[in-house]
């Protein structure tokens, strides 16, 4: 190794400590000390651990040594020794420490001790500097990474729909419009704004799906997947809901709603497995973190599984498989709805399953993750694949614990008449997706797909328990700081 390599936090605690030099650029997460000794702690992001540095007052001079303060970023050069501490393996021994950046300690609003969660909101532009959220968006990003491995090992081709979109259909009211028309001054013809003088000629949103377009590549390239941005002007202030997030849609020709379960369990399978694999260090803190943040909650309310327990469970167990009817029947004669407890209550077929219903069902019933099939075509999208009965659609939604709804997905219509009754049914605009009714005039096939809420994803593997904390920036209704 050369002299005074510069290497991150992580490789460095990797190293053999053999009296090396070593320089390293990060920022201070602590500073604790003697008269005659600090002892720092510095991490610069490439792993949740921190490397201390030890800087004896003989060597380094007292007015660094005072500038020094949590969240200021310095550049150390120094000798990598074996520690004798139990705590780490090795540290650095500061032979000239450098202060590249200050942080006033009296304006700083990250302190080492706990801050909330909501307080951390408020500061987004520095959270990522605690460990919580460093882990948090490195498993993002190893989930994102998992993602893209998943399926370009099993040959799919990655195909970037567009984000501004001229079809509403699908989105019926919960969409964002795009224009530059100037809103002040809207040119009108016959009380109506005229789009024609619009960006594009036309009204325009942003997508709240990918999937039409998706379809058109699954029935010429096979199998394929999207992976962007998703956006929805839904009022539902949640703590699964984004305005913004990013979605998950692999489409496959040939797939029936079988294959599509199939692929869904297996994909979310090796996402965790990924995480499990490449991000320990990470998942061991975020656990101990969990543990802890449940330490406040009162018994009931604990789950019954630590993080690592958990992820690990989905990884062994089969996925519960049911038909909505059959979820229905375990419902109504559950003991919250006999005794009226759900808000909403389970009267037969018909009724949509609201996430009460969901959590008693994973939570409660199977204890595990479950796909619910067969839903009754009134409360499903016009293009999911009708069944023989007339009343039910080859739907499907996966259930996680903690989460609610993580996945829906369907077997598409590949009937041109079928589906292009349903649209009239459902009065979906035809003539607006003349193109997506062309593919099943012209060599249509058998296909399915399915939608993965991204952030929902992070959320199970992460733990965090509001979708807000798994996205760097979230966008909800009200907010859109930073
Ligand atoms: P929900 O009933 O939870 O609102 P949905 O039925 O509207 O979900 P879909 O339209 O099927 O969801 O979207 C596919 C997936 O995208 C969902 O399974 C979920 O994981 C995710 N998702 C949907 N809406 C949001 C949102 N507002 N914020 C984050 N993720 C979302
Ligand atoms: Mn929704």
């Amino acid at each position: 190794m050369s002299d005074n390599q510069i290497i991150s936090v992580k490789e460095i605690l990797e190293l053999e400590a053999s009296n090396q030099k070593v320089e390293v650029k990060g920022w201070i997460r602590n500073k604790r000390g003697s008269k005659t000794t600090s002892f720092l702690s510095i991490n610069d992001g490439s792993t949740i651990k921190t490397l201390q540095v030890i800087a004896e007052d003989q060597i380094i001079n007292e007015a660094t040594i005072k500038d020094i303060t949590t969240g200021c970023c310095v550049q150390i050069n120094g000798i990598l020794k074996k520690s004798i501490g139990a705590n780490q393996r090795s540290e650095l021994f500061a032979k000239k420490i450098k202060i590249l950046g200050l942080a006033d300690a009296n304006e700083y609003p990250l302190q080492p001790k706990k801050h909330s969660l909501e307080f951390l909101r408020e500061k987004a532009h520095l959270r990522f500097r605690t460990n919580t959220f460093s882990a948090v968006f490195r498993l993002r990003h190893a989930l994102t990474f998992a993602v893209h491995k998943f399926f370009n090992d099993k040959g799919f081709v990655n195909i970037h729909t567009p984000i501004i979109t001229g079809a509403d259909a699908e989105g019926a009211g919960e969409m964002f419009q795009v224009t530059n028309l100037n809103l002040e001054d809207t040119p009108i013809v016959d009380g109506k704004v005229d789009y024609t003088k619009d960006f594009f000629n036309i009204k325009t949103n942003l997508t709240v799906s990918g999937q039409l377009e998706a379809e058109l590549g699954a029935l010429s390239l096979g199998q394929v997947y999207t992976f962007g941005p998703t956006f929805r002007a839904e009022n539902s202030n949640t703590s699964r809901h984004l305005s913004e997030f990013w979605m998950i849609e692999p489409e496959v020709a040939f797939a029936d709603l079988e294959e599509n379960m199939d692929l869904a369990e297996e994909f979310l399978k090796y996402c965790i497995q990924y995480c499990i694999t490449n991000c320990e260090d990470d998942l061991r803190f975020l656990d101990s973190r969990l543990a802890n943040e449940e330490k406040s909650l009162k018994k009931e309310e604990r789950s019954e599984m630590g993080l690592l327990e958990r992820l690990q469970f989905v990884i062994e167990n089969d996925f519960e498989r049911l038909t909505y009817r059959e979820a229905i029947d375990i419902l109504r004669n559950s003991k919250p709805n006999k005794k009226k407890k759900f808000k909403y209550i389970i009267e037969g077929f018909g009724s949509d399953l609201q996430s009460e219903h969901e959590r008693y069902l994973v939570e409660k019933k199977f204890k595990k993750p479950l796909i619910i099939s067969d839903y009754p075509k009134g409360v499903k999208a016009f293009y999911m694949k009708q069944n023989e009965d007339g009343e039910t659609v080859r739907a499907m939604d996966i259930l996680f614990p903690q989460i609610g709804e993580i996945i829906g997905g369907s077997q598409r219509e590949e009937d041109l008449n079928k589906l292009s009754n349903r649209m009239e049914e459902m009065e979906i605009c035809k003539e607006e997706l003349w193109w997506y009714l062309e593919t099943r005039k012209f060599g249509t096939c058998v296909h399915s797909g399915f939608g993965l809420g991204f952030e929902r994803l992070i959320m199970f593997v992460t733990g965090m328990k509001n979708i807000r904390d798994v996205i760097p920036f979230p966008r909800t209704p009200q907010n859109a700081d930073f």
